[in-house]
């Protein structure tokens, strides 16, 4: 193992007059590279090992002195000795001489970890999405157990302490290698890392220290929700893992369809249907709005297709002040059956008018259509 032709200022790369810290730092730096544990490379072990007898040696005064003389050092035993050393256990030895957890830190318990969150489905009418509303949601969630309190103990006993590991979670180890003692640190097997241990069961959890419980939550929903959209209710969710905290209520709604008024992102789109003579000679219509009914003065001579704008009425945007607008969409019906005197006005009516042309306000009917229509359900 001890191979005198091996030169170790070499194989630490650091010079032959290096001091004790140069060579301490040249250690950490190639052990660090070379970790088994990092290092998944076949050759690394073998260079792990080899800057650890280089290291062993050169830290070592007396050992450095011998080998500096002697280009060896007296080393009997030592290679022997590195070989026996169980190489299984490199992560504690790392831990250790890193500091990268274990010897510093004081406890390895479990960590506190956020709760499972909760998800429900709610369906909301046309103008509680329009206006807001508070809806009762019940829900299941784990909740610490009401009876123990969370211990899991049996009301008026309490937990043992650990006798492993005398209540601190994590049990110590000592290992003696070459390049010193080192300690290393696992979580306690006999209490999970907990440092207790139930001896009397809460019967109510069955030592769990939780329950599962309905819940009715009180959601406040935002005017101007749109359907599958979802709210986030903050720590209404199941509770956290070891003293985490719990997780979060998602609720998503779907909104229910109104019957003659539809969304289209922030408008309202209503259609309004006319006969001929509104259409030919303009009237006064009474619309129906989200907020009551709205006074519609259509011209003479509307056709079918033109849209109405009536700002304000639509739906309240989430993120900033202000509503959309009501979208008036003129239909015109032709009469499907006349009665006689309707068929004879209608007949002296026809040979007063002129053959029928595209209106100018038709012109572009079908795009404006379109975009009033485009992401209605
Ligand atoms: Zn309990
Ligand atoms: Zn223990």
């Amino acid at each position: 193992m001890a191979n005198n032709k091996r030169d170790y200022y070499n194989i630490l790369g650091v010079g032959p007059d290096a001091s004790g810290e140069e060579i301490k730092k040249a250690y950490r730096k190639l052990a660090f590279q070379y970790h088994p544990d990092r290092n998944k490379d076949k050759s690394a072990e073998e260079k792990f090992k080899e800057v650890n007898e280089a290291y062993e040696v050169l830290s070592d005064p007396q050992k450095r002195s011998n080998y500096d003389r002697f280009g060896q050092a007296d080393v009997s035993g030592m290679g022997a000795g590195f070989e026996d050393f169980d190489f299984g256990n490199f992560g504690d030895i790392f831990d250790a001489f890193f500091g990268s957890g274990g010897a510093r830190s004081s406890r390895r318990r479990r960590s506190a970890e956020r709760g499972p969150d909760v998800h429900r489905k709610i369906q909301i009418s046309f103008e509680e999405a329009v206006f807001g509303c508070e809806k009762e949601v019940d829900i299941d969630r784990v909740e610490t157990c009401s009876v123990c309190g969370g211990t899991g103990s049996e009301p008026g006993t309490k937990p043992m302490t650990c006798p492993d590991c005398g209540g601190t979670g994590e049990v110590r180890r000592t290992q003696r290698s070459l390049f010193g003692v080192f300690t290393s640190i696992a979580p306690c097997k006999r209490c999970g890392g907990t440092g207790q241990i139930i001896t009397n069961r809460c019967t109510h959890c069955d030592g769990s220290g939780k329950e599962k419980r309905k819940r009715t939550v009180t959601v406040g929903i935002p005017a101007g929700i749109d359907n599958d959209n979802t709210i986030r209710v903050s720590r209404e969710g199941n509770m956290g893992l070891s003293g985490g905290p719990a997780g979060n209520l998602y609720v998503t709604v779907s909104v229910a369809e109104h019957d003659f008024l539809h969304r289209d992102g922030r408008d309202v789109i209503y259609d309004l249907p006319l006969n001929f003579a509104q259409a030919a000679l303009g009237d006064e219509i009474q619309v129906p709005t989200l907020d009551g009914d709205f006074t519609l003065k259509v011209p003479a001579g509307v056709q079918s297709g033109r849209i109405f704008r009536i700002k304000g009425r639509g739906i309240t945007y989430l993120e900033r002040q202000g509503r959309g607008d009501q979208l008036v969409v003129i239909h015109v019906v032709t009469p499907t059956s006349l009665d006689e005197r309707q068929r004879a006005i209608f007949q002296e009516l026809s040979e007063t008018l002129e053959p029928a042309e595209v209106p100018q306000e038709s012109k572009g009917f079908f795009d404006r259509v379109k975009g009033a229509f485009g992401s209605r359900r």
